[in-house]
């Protein structure tokens, strides 16, 4: 049913009608006259069979409308993504740090777990029931669930270039663009690795991300690489006005081009160049002096290494290294806080991902502390009126807490229940409270021996320093990388829009909540022809229909 505009009826009649409706809607929406729209029709589908892109859109927007996201008026939108920031790492993470700081560490929170709205997001792709950082992306930036690997496409063929170019999806990085709102990319990963990835280009596979690593079958059918569609989004959009990240072999020719990096184009291309030639006034950085100097210029450039960035624990903090998410995220602030449409940036701790599948706990929560510290950057310099701030994860990892450590334990140590030495297991070993399912953790603990051999009960970590950066958990299972985990992750936000982040969501909500809490996303979104008599967009937007603006 449709409810009559609130604008008709006294609040007394219209609270009764909300209350008669409440059987629609999942829930009842903030006590917010203005935003007393109709529940947005789903229909049912045999799964998966009916799960086209345009029924995982109108589902997610029906979510989001469900749980208040259209009383949100964001100026801005920051979006943190802790690539593979499981909720285990979380919580370790955030004991870490406290114990850091000289506590016992469990009565710590991380910046954003002083958010006032959480939920959980459920991760699978369309084909899989574990999912990876390319379709999950996918989701959270374009609110359509696709298939993993997927960057910027609906499901389809991980392969089929052709059917591909008919799946393009626009997120709100495009939207923000073309609706004259300044844009932002910060990551530790390779600009062209998944999750950035996600937020301008499209292609089936992941792996596409120079021409290098293009198949011939992939460009003869119209396809082109990442690290050039990149390319293509600057030179239509004039944006984004601050992209911070790695990954420079990606965007250069196969010779030295700058000191120790070696491009791994085989077209010829020079990307920098290109930008720098559509960006004369603009500044290209690659290490931290350069990144210092480029302060109050825009557009910045900085491609720091020549493939991810160095993890927090390793970076060269000299003026020759590079700077940490903190400083990255500082800088993107400082400069799309000048624009005056406001800003979406998209902040992502990318080495959270890399650090659990190697096995190394040590660097996966000392990444998660840097995104903490980075977080923290952000609320103390935007304002909760007008800056929706989210964070979230793509996906989990198999890392496990557990035994019965005393309180205070050191959260990477051996698991020690009271005064007496460390308890034993079954074997009378002691074991540690941090493990993985699986992983290269296996074979010992330190695992650098050649080649995997069968297990014999457990390594003897009697006199080993388990605390050490470089100490590889023990794993269940022997595999070369540690696997991604199927669990749910957390959303935590605040600002405009953050109270429709509750409950359990299908991860593409996190999009629909975004541009639904931000009138300029939604307003690009109705013009495009997507929204409903109410403005909700409901519909896929057709992405011919979404013009770049001329800048
Ligand atoms: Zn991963």
């Amino acid at each position: 049913m449709r409810v009559p505009s609130p604008a008709s009826l006294p609040l007394a009649c219209l609270a009764t009608l909300l209350a008669a409706c409440s059987g629609n809607v999942r829930e009842a929406a903030p006590a917010n006259p203005a935003v007393a729209i109709a529940p947005v029709e789903v229909p049912a589908v045999a799964h998966p069979q009916g799960e086209t892109a345009a029924w995982w859109y109108r589902s997610g927007a029906a979510h989001a409308a469900a749980n208040g996201a259209m009383g949100g008026r964001a100026r801005n939108v920051i979006v943190f993504l802790g690539d593979g920031m499981s909720l285990t790492t979380v919580a370790a993470a955030r004991i870490l740090a406290g114990q850091r700081a000289g506590n016992p560490g469990e009565e710590h929170l991380l910046s954003w777990e002083r958010f006032p709205a959480t939920a959980f997001a459920k991760t699978y792709n369309t084909d899989a029931q574990t999912p990876d950082s390319a379709g999950t992306m996918t989701a959270i930036a374009t609110g359509v669930k696709t298939h993993i690997g997927a960057i910027g496409v609906s499901a389809g063929g991980h392969d089929d270039c052709a059917q591909s170019l008919g799946n393009h999806l626009q997120g709100w990085l495009a939207l923000a663009a073309d609706a004259g709102m300044g844009t932002g990319i910060v990551t530790t990963a390779r600009l062209t690795h998944a999750t950035p990835a996600a937020t301008y280009a499209h292609v089936p596979n992941r792996g596409w991300e120079s021409d290098a690593s293009l198949p011939a079958a992939a460009r003869a059918a119209g396809c082109s690489d990442i690290a050039s569609q990149f390319i293509d989004f600057v030179r239509e959009r004039g944006a984004p006005q601050v992209v911070l990240a790695g990954g420079a072999r990606e965007f250069l020719p196969d010779e030295e081009v700058m000191p120790g990096v070696r491009g791994k184009r085989r077209d010829g291309r020079n990307l920098v160049a290109e930008w720098q030639a559509l960006n004369p006034g603009g500044a290209f950085v690659h290490d931290t002096r350069q990144f210092e100097a480029a302060r109050g210029k825009s557009p910045v450039l900085g491609l720091f290494e020549s493939s991810h960035m160095q993890y927090e624990h390793d970076r060269d903090r000299g003026p020759d290294g590079e700077p940490d998410l903190e400083a990255m995220t500082r800088f993107a602030i400082e400069t799309l806080s000048r624009q005056p449409g406001g800003y979406v940036l998209l902040v992502e701790a990318a080495r959270i991902d890399h650090a659990g599948h190697e096995g190394n706990a040590y660097r996966a929560l000392d990444e998660t502390t840097a995104m903490s510290r980075a977080v923290q950057a952000a609320v103390d310099m935007t304002s909760a009126d007008d800056t929706l701030v989210v964070v979230t994860a793509d996906h989990s990892h198999v890392l496990s807490f557990a035994g019965y450590p005393r309180r205070g334990n050191p959260i990477l140590g051996k698991v020690h229940e009271d005064g007496d030495g460390p308890a034993l297991d079954a074997l009378g070993l002691p074991y540690t409270t941090l493990s993985y399912a699986n992983g290269p953790g296996y074979r010992d603990a330190s695992a650098d021996e050649a080649g995997v051999q069968p297990a014999v009960g457990r390594p003897d970590l009697t006199d080993v320093d388990t605390t050490e950066p470089d100490y590889l958990q023990e794993a269940m299972v022997p595999l070369e990388a540690e696997t991604h985990g199927g669990d749910d992750v957390g959303i935590w936000a605040r600002g405009p829009g953050s109270a429709a982040f509750r409950g359990t969501l299908e991860q593409n909500v996190i999009y629909h909540v975004i541009v639904q809490a931000t009138p300029a996303l939604r307003g690009q979104l109705c013009e495009a022809g997507a929204c409903n008599a109410d403005g909700v967009p409901v519909e896929l937007p057709s992405i011919d229909a979404l013009v770049p603006a001329a800048h």
